[in-house]
């Protein structure tokens, strides 16, 4: 599950929350305010997190998984722009 920052609306805090993908607000931790709303900041989250070895691994399991999906559309997408390219740089 991802990380997701949330600004409360009623106490001004920032907080992180683990929540399900999509989730848009969770109720503040410093004041159980349920009027809050995700903060989409480019940063990264400030803390970091500590992974296990095992959760490396499957990390890089997806990582791996979703550039080997990345690299068979872009060679789709090749094969149907037609033969121009001739072989890659
Ligand atoms: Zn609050």
């Amino acid at each position: 599950m991802p990380i997701y920052e949330f600004l409360c609306e009623r106490c001004g805090g920032r907080f992180e929350e683990l929540v399900e993908p999509g989730t848009e607000t969770a109720a503040c931790r410093s004041c159980g305010a349920e009027r809050t709303r995700r903060v989409y900041s480019a940063q990264r989250a400030p803390f970091k997190l500590v992974k296990t070895g095992g959760e490396v691994r499957k990390q890089e399991r997806t990582n791996a998984g979703l550039r080997e999906r990345a690299k068979q559309r872009f060679k789709a997408r090749r094969r149907s722009a037609g033969r121009s390219g001739g072989g890659g740089p």
